[in-house]
């Protein structure tokens, strides 16, 4: 199985893409087309690099001193199966994962009803980052997170409970998920 990425490799050291030093697998393709978007180039599903999920895995074993991987882009949910080989590969070795998506966590669901790598990379996901960048709703105020409406999602946690449970411990009281509550009923 191949994968389309925007980087011919993982990208290390990053701080900014999930709690810890992780690194992150920018995947390349995503229609989701928020205004705003700060990797325009990431958007096509022609361009990039495509690369066989055992040559994600050597890289992923060649790394050091990381804490977690991170699934960005693009929409890492535009190319699930792909996602979920190297997903599970990274929990195997010890990673936790985190994924951002332009996806609500509610529209993930429906999805995987009929695409069901979607509901099986899910249960690999620790942390999802959800919903689309809004313009109007930028803030630097959200940890993690690009615009206030996106919520920072403990998948497990949610899949077990039946509700969306949010992460606030990165919030501070000022911004902390302002006018949200901390769970959402989604069957
Ligand atoms: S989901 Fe992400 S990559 Fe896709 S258009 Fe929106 S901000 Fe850009």
């Amino acid at each position: 199985m191949d994968i389309r990425l925007a980087t011919p490799k993982i990208q290390s050291d990053s701080i900014v893409d999930g709690e810890g030093i992780r690194s992150v697998i920018w995947t390349q393709g995503c229609s989701h087309n928020c205004k705003g978007c700060h990797n325009p180039e990431t958007h096509s599903f022609t361009d990039g690099y495509v690369l066989s999920i055992d040559e994600v895995k050597k890289q992923i074993d060649g790394l050091k001193g990381q804490q977690g991987i991170t699934f960005s882009g693009g929409d890492p949910m535009m190319q699930p199966e792909a996602c979920l080989e190297l997903a599970k590969y990274s929990k195997s070795i010890g990673y936790n994962v985190w994924c951002y998506t332009g996806f609500t966590f509610e529209e993930l669901l429906k999805l995987g009803k009929k695409k069901k790598a979607i509901l099986e990379f899910l249960k690999y996901i620790d942390v999802l980052v959800d919903g689309r960048f809004i313009l109007e709703e930028k803030s630097f105020d959200v940890v993690f997170r690009g615009s206030k409406n996106q919520r920072l999602i403990d998948v497990k946690k949610s899949l077990e409970s039946g509700s969306v449970v949010l992460i606030d411990k990165y919030d501070n009281k000022k911004n902390n998920n302002r006018g949200r509550k901390n769970s959402y009923m989604f069957v």
